[in-house]
């Protein structure tokens, strides 16, 4: 899609998004484009022990806000989404804590 107008993207790409989040173009009344010719998913060494430090220092209920998202564990989508389950299994095991 790199040649492609900023008008011709989001009208292949929106329905497309739609197929997973209904209605998801309803509210969208703008689209920006940004174009990244080259782009590889960067972790810097020693950026997995930072991570595993945070994780380890995050015991249910020792903390009042969680990090989630790409930052906090791999660098892409699946990571997000890893690190948003993490987050949530601690809340849970947090409230699971308080109600025992
Ligand atoms: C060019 C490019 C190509 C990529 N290709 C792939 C790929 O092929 N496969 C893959 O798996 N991953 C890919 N990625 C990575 C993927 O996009 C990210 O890993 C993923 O989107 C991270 O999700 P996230 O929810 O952690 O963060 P984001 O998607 O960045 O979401 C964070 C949101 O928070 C908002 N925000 C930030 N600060 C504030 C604030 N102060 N207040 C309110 N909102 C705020 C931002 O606007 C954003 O909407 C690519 C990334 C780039 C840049």
């Amino acid at each position: 899609m790199l040649a492609w107008t900023d008008d011709e993207i989001p009208k292949v790409v929106i329905p497309e998004a739609e197929k997973y989040l209904i209605d998801l173009g309803v509210p969208i009344f703008s689209t920006v484009v940004y174009r990244w010719p080259q782009a590889e998913p960067y972790s810097h060494v020693g950026r997995a022990s930072d991570l595993a430090r945070y994780r380890e220092d995050s015991a249910p209920s020792s903390r009042r806000v969680l990090l989630a998202g790409d930052f906090m564990s791999m660098p892409y989508t699946e990571g997000a989404a890893e690190s948003g389950q993490w987050a949530a299994g601690q809340i849970i095991r947090a409230v699971s804590r308080r109600a025992l």
